[in-house]
């Protein structure tokens, strides 16, 4: 386990590279049970940008917890883009109808994959999070997986009460916890044959890879649909684009793996919509399904892959990919796309706040003022962008003047309120502190940097302030002018 560089490291509850976003909330604690509950919500948050905002110098930027803590890197290659944007768009900004079918999480046959809150009981023992306790780790919580694709071991579960995190939000706090049931493997993976499991584990490993952007590159939703379309012709199940259900029925029907098949969502049946998907022409929107589909009309998954590598060129390169869009964007393409979109809303959102700092601190440097800005703020604000949208930025020049302002204004200051110490008959010793009460900034001369450039200033306070014997004096001129009788 790797942990991110940390922009605070002295806060210690950073999130861990392949800690599920939503849940590392829940080890925070920080997000109300509100956000979280409805069973299908902790899978699919929405307006999270806020709280990345708030979380960064812990959890990175937006694009950091986008590629280490979600599945979109996975699940965005299964989707044209532009249902990609709207996934994207519900998790920062705000909620979007209907995507758990885009995510082929919903309809009829999404049954099958179900959202449970599942670990492994080898990682458990790896992947210790910055509190001390294991972190919920993304690749067990894809639907549909039952097996840990690195250790191999049946992904684990607690009992029906814990699982219920509506009911008890508090044993969800961390990948560890459970009340005391003890964590019990999936049902679904026990008693499984030797090649089921195999295929069981490979699946995992597959989906767990595809988090990775430079695992096959290019596998994304139309060289999915090809490589499909290519695998079912070659198997003779399309030809010359006739769909032709007695071969397809013989061959799913003797097929080693179809109980795994069954297990999912894909209904080996005479529809148009299982001849459209053999076809290429529509898409299997949840990873698990479309990677078993491939890897068996394939006969294994590196021959799937080179099918994959091949693209959508001929003699596939004419099906007709009709539900398919043709922007295939890759998950960076999109995170920068997405920014350069943005540009212009988040320029302004920083600029403003930029300008109401500088009105607050108009000492401060643009240094000074970057610092006060989430840190996402420099990804737009540049002294130079800031200059050219017609604000005004502190510059070294200016700062010197600035100074040099600042030095006169102490300097009068001090002159006027020695002055009227006297004439209040002040009864302590007019030292620097009694001379700079009263200042807009009265711990002026603590700020090291500052202090040696006010030379004006320090010749009023040396000029003005009492030492021990002239305010002897002064307190028995005081007290002698107050003994005398009116
Ligand atoms: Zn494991
Ligand atoms: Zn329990």
């Amino acid at each position: 386990m790797t942990r991110r560089r940390l922009v605070r490291p002295g806060l210690g509850l950073h999130i861990s590279e392949g800690e599920k976003f939503t849940l590392y909330l829940r080890r925070l604690r920080m997000v109300s049970k509100h956000n979280l509950s409805p069973p299908r919500v902790w899978m699919l948050p929405s307006r999270m940008r806020p709280v990345l905002e708030l979380l960064e110098s812990t959890v990175g930027s937006v694009d950091d917890v986008v590629r280490h803590n979600t599945l979109f890197p996975l699940v965005s290659r299964f989707m044209p883009a532009e249902d990609f944007e709207r996934v994207l768009g519900h998790f920062l900004d705000g909620p979007q109808h209907g995507l758990q079918s885009k995510l082929g999480m919903a309809g009829p046959r999404s049954g099958w994959a179900r959202h449970r809150l599942l670990r492994c009981p080898e990682c458990l023992k790896e992947d210790i999070g910055s509190c001390g306790r294991p972190f919920w780790r993304r690749d067990h919580l894809l639907p549909g997986i039952l097996f840990c694709g690195k250790h191999g071991q049946p992904l684990h579960q607690a009992c029906e009460l814990c699982m219920d995190y509506v009911m008890n939000p508090m044993r969800t706090l961390h990948a560890g916890r459970h009340c005391g049931c003890g964590v019990q493997p999936v049902p679904e993976a026990l008693g499984l044959s030797g090649t089921l499991e195999a295929a069981e584990i490979e699946l995992a490993q597959i989906t767990s890879s595809l988090l990775e952007p430079q695992y096959l590159p290019n596998l994304n939703h139309e060289n999915v649909a090809a490589a499909i379309a290519r695998g079912a012709a070659q198997k003779g199940l399309v030809q010359n684009e006739r769909f032709r259900w007695s071969a397809t029925e013989k061959f799913f029907s003797g097929h080693r793996l179809l109980p795994l098949i069954r297990r999912t969502g894909i209904s080996i049946e005479r529809s148009l919509s299982f001849r459209d998907i053999l076809k290429g022409h529509q898409l299997l929107r949840h990873p698990v399904e479309a990677i078993l589909l491939l890897k068996v009309l394939h006969d294994g998954w590196s021959e799937a892959s080179e099918s994959l590598n091949k693209g959508t060129e001929p003699p596939f390169a004419g099906v007709k990919t009709a539900n398919v869009s043709s922007s295939g964007l890759g998950l960076s393409e999109y995170l920068t796309r997405y920014k350069k979109e943005n540009f212009e809303a988040n320029f302004k959102r920083y600029a403003q706040q930029y300008v109401d700092l500088r009105k607050e601190f108009p000492d401060h440097s643009h240094t000074e003022l970057m610092g006060l800005l989430p840190s996402h703020a420099n990804k737009y604000l540049t002294e130079e962008s800031l200059a050219a949208a017609g604000i005004d930025v502190p510059n070294v020049k200016k700062n010197g003047r600035r100074i040099q302002k600042l030095d006169k204004e102490v300097a009068a200051f001090i002159r006027k309120r020695a002055r009227h110490l006297l004439d209040t008959a002040y009864p302590k010793r007019i030292s620097q502190w009694a001379l700079m009460s009263g200042f807009r900034r009265p711990r002026l001369f603590n700020d090291a940097r500052l202090a040696p450039l006010l030379v004006r200033a320090r010749e009023s306070i040396d000029e003005c302030d009492e030492s021990e014997e002239q305010f002897k004096q002064r307190k028995e001129v005081i007290t002698s002018s107050r003994r005398k009788p009116r």
